[in-house]
């Protein structure tokens, strides 16, 4: 889960408010593109994320310390793994999303935040900042820089690194010949109307569930069939089932990253033409 929903729940009047207003002015077509890419980013973060919880379970594999930290991590890992351009822009921008949903819905500013089984929202996103500059600081020194980590800790992020490589690698099999691969998934889409029929479109046109779909039949070799379903669920979340051996991803959760996008972007805009320098 990405959070709890009762602070979700909270925070949506805020949220639709600010992006009530910040809908006023229409978004150009590249404005509209960079919203949909970090929001189909950091969808594509948290689809990995349930991926890891359900092959904790499926595998029956052993987690060392919270297992919502070491689902984290895993879909870091995978991402990194890919050493592909799209793959490290996933990650910058679910790096971001969690900095500005931190900010959005005051993770850290409750009690309950403490004793909650997910990190704070900026805790997770500088966890991927750091597997990030420790798997490659040449690559991903400028990200770390900008996010204020310093030297030192941007070196020890190395040791980080190494032991989710490690673990993981050691947990997964990877550099054996697996004998079969070839999970079965099947994806799909629950139709929907009104408000979030465009995010439900944006998320159905991102195609992360068929390209982690992909990941899971080619790489892995899971006990029972998976599903991934895309639906209204009441709440912007997303989850993994383990009775039904389900991922359900909720549009909300895309509509949510939209608003994000726009709540931020329409804040630089303001403070941009106030003169102002923004933190
Ligand atoms: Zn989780």
């Amino acid at each position: 889960m990405r959070t709890t929903a009762l602070k979700v729940l909270a925070a949506a009047a805020v949220m639709l408010t600010l992006v009530g207003a910040a809908q006023a002015q229409a978004l150009s077509k590249v404005e509209r593109m960079e919203q949909q890419r970090f929001a189909k980013n950091n969808s594509l973060f948290v689809l990995y994320h349930e991926v890891a919880h359900l092959i904790f379970d499926q595998l029956d594999l052993p987690i060392l310390g919270r297992e919502e930290d070491a689902a984290d991590n895993m879909a870091s890992w995978m991402l990194l793994n890919q050493q592909t351009p799209q793959a490290e822009a996933a990650l910058t921008d679910a790096a971001r999303g969690w900095q500005l949903s931190g900010r959005a819905y005051n993770s850290g500013g409750y009690e309950s935040d403490f004793y909650a089984a997910h990190s704070l929202d900026r805790q997770r996103s500088f966890q991927i900042v750091c597997l990030m500059v420790g798997s490659d600081v040449g690559v991903f020194r400028p990200i770390a820089n900008e996010y204020h980590l310093d030297r030192d800790r941007q070196d020890s992020c190395y040791f980080d690194w190494e032991t989710v490589n490690r673990s993981f690698s050691a947990l997964l099999g990877v550099g054996r010949k697996a004998k079969h691969v070839g999970t079965e998934v099947t994806v799909s889409y629950h139709n929907v109307s009104g408000r979030l029929k465009a995010a439900a479109d944006a998320f159905r046109s991102s195609r992360v569930f068929e390209r982690v779909a992909e990941d899971l039949r080619t790489r892995f070799s899971l006990p029972k069939p998976v599903a991934f379903n895309a639906k209204h669920c009441g709440e912007a979340n997303a989850f993994y089932d383990r009775d039904n051996v389900e991922v359900i991803f909720c549009y909300e959760l895309m509509q949510d990253y939209m608003d994000l996008w726009l709540t931020d972007h329409q804040a630089a805009v303001a403070e941009s033409s106030s003169g102002k320098k923004r933190k």
